[in-house]
């Protein structure tokens, strides 16, 4: 099976090829284009662990690795790294259903897909015989960089730098980050934000491949969700809900579900409607934003408009105008139509916004629904769902119960929000929202949430504050491209 190029069919690739190397020759997403070429009796996946399961769709995704291959390195991305052996735990929470994907080594729900990466890109690395070190490179607004350290920290033959937005990021992010171990790692501080160090890193991209010695003989990769091998480990979750609901029998195989996502850059969402294409019966699919809500307008006009304010909510991981997964879903909803993706794209790199074709509205319209949240209704969420069920959301996931409450009014299936962080991880305004008043230091929040809700701090997080800082660079943000390709040019770290 071979990957496209959304935006060229003649830019195709095997699948461990589009894992090494993220993105198209184009500036195109990899994509499957046709699913009904992927084997996979989605009824007998039910039956199994989360592991198995998760090897058995990856395999299903990426048939260049054998069943035992992926059996494999899913055992190794995922034995004992979790709080719970079934990974991604589904609570009951009134009428609905959360499905907890936050339970992983940093806490977010980014580690389901970044504990799996590394073992792909490994694997990919072996069966296309590239000798090259690869270094990847990241720039992060706090969760992602952690999750990404985490994933490939002490990985052989692959390298991870990180830059975060000095001052920009939590103290518990930060302390996260700088704390890192690793003999292939480098973490930096930038004098600026993280637009500025997205900026850099994007530039870095295109300095080194202007200049190909500046790297001595390594390549730079990319751990962000337009990588399919990112994607493609967070379709696993939707079919192991079902399950858990089956098991449980709250409902029988074949009956639907719909599932609310809170969402920034559409690859969560986007992995459930690839698990819809596998077989999974989905009602719907809700596209929870907050009030950078330029999905919702997309969703319900058909027009994508990034030129618009943007707001820094208390749900910063879903602050975000442009959703590069987003073209995934267009390449889909326009049966393959690489030129009308492109074309679109270069509309909206140009104007700033582009209009889908109505015939394609209607069909996105009758798979995806969509919602958006104040910071104010966020807070409610929190403060209602902990008195009335004793359940304590994080902001994001609060953002996707607030919108979920308009669509369970009228649904007739189970819903099942997804929560994609601890609410550990914004302790400062998950207090507020329970109208307490948070300590000025964020460790401190993070007792006197502990205290006031009789929950845990995640393990991850508790040590934090005495753990030894290892990377203490600021850089400002012009040094950024030549501290990038120095530092990826040496061979030791
Ligand atoms: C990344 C992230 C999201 C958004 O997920 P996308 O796949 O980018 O849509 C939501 N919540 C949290 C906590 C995240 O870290």
């Amino acid at each position: 099976m071979l990957y496209q190029s959304t935006r060229n069919k003649n830019y195709t690739a095997t699948g461990p090829e589009a894992i090494l190397q993220g993105i198209a020759p184009d500036g195109g997403l990899y994509m499957i284009s046709d699913f009904s070429d992927i084997k996979l009796d989605w009824k007998e996946l039910l039956e199994l662990d989360t592991i198995p399961m998760a090897a058995k769709i990856l395999q299903a995704l990426l048939p260049d690795f054998s069943p035992e291959e992926m059996d494999e390195l899913a055992k190794k991305a995922y034995c004992g790294k979790f709080e719970t052996d079934d990974l991604t735990p589904l609570a009951q929470v009134g009428d609905r259903y959360i499905l907890e994907l936050f339970r992983g080594p940093t806490s977010a729900f980014k580690d389901v897909a970044l504990s799996m990466l590394p073992q792909l890109m490994t694997a990919s690395r072996k069966k296309t015989g590239m000798k090259e070190d690869i270094v990847i490179l990241t720039a992060t607004s706090g969760d992602t960089g952690k999750a990404a350290l985490e994933g490939f920290h002490d990985v052989e033959g692959i390298k991870i730098m990180v830059f975060f937005p000095n001052n920009g990021v939590s103290a518990v992010q930060q302390a996260q980050m700088v704390t890192q171990t690793g003999n292939n790692v480098a973490v930096a501080a930038i004098n600026g934000n993280f637009d500025d160090a997205q900026t850099g890193v994007k530039k870095t991209f295109a300095a080194a491949a202007e200049n190909s010695t500046a790297l001595n003989g390594s390549v730079l990769s990319s751990a962000n969700s337009i990588n399919i091998g990112r994607l493609a480990p967070q379709v696993v979750y939707y079919f192991k809900s079902y399950a858990d609901l089956v098991r449980e029998e709250v409902i029988k195989v074949g009956d639907k579900v719909s599932f609310v996502v809170p969402t920034g850059n559409f690859g969560d969402i986007l992995a459930g409607y690839f698990a819809k294409k596998l077989g999974l019966p989905v009602e719907k699919l809700i596209c929870a934003s907050n009030e950078n809500k330029v999905l919702t307008d997309f969703l319900n006009e058909g027009i994508y408009d990034r030129q618009r304010p943007f707001y820094k909510t208390t749900s910063p991981s879903m602050d975000i105008l442009v959703s590069s997964n987003l073209e995934r879903l267009l390449f889909m909803m326009s049966d393959c139509d690489s030129e009308l993706v492109a074309s679109l794209m270069k509309q909206l790199n140009e104007e700033g916004k582009y209009r889908v074709p109505a015939e394609m509205l209607t069909k996105i319209q009758a798979e995806f629904g969509a919602g958006f949240c104040d910071d104010q209704k966020t807070a409610v969420a929190i403060r209602k769902v902990w008195e009335k069920y004793g359940y304590l959301m994080d902001t994001h996931t609060a953002v996707a119960w607030a919108v979920s409450e308009e669509y369970k009014k009228t649904a007739k299936e189970p819903v099942i929000v997804l929560s994609t962080a601890s609410p550990f991880k914004f302790p400062h305004a998950v207090l507020s929202a329970l109208g307490e008043t948070p300590a000025e230091n964020e460790f401190d929040c993070l007792t006197q949430l502990s205290e006031i809700s009789n929950l845990p701090i995640p393990k991850n997080l508790s040590g934090l504050k005495d753990a030894k800082v290892l990377h203490d660079t600021v850089i400002d943000k012009e040094e950024l491209i030549d501290f990038a390709l120095n530092k990826a040019g040496q061979a030791k770290w």
